[in-house]
């Protein structure tokens, strides 16, 4: 699901680093559930944190 998310046409995705940076916060997270799903929007992470425009609901990134 996250490839075929990701690999839209006109997705514009956060470089790796970025993505890396932003998951290991959702990670430590109180709001982080199952290993991929934020409690406070309901997005899955995996694919919510590669997105360029991506953004955390309590702006922790
Ligand atoms: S998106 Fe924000 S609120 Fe949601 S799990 Fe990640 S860090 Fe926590």
């Amino acid at each position: 699901m996250v490839d075929e998310v990701t690999g839209m046409r006109g997705i514009r995705l956060a470089d790796k680093d970025t993505y890396t940076a932003r998951f290991n916060i959702c990670q430590d997270c109180c709001n982080f559930m199952y290993g991929s799903t934020c409690s406070v929007c309901g997005c899955v992470m995996q694919v919510r944190a590669r997105l360029a425009d991506g953004k955390c609901p309590k702006k922790k990134w």
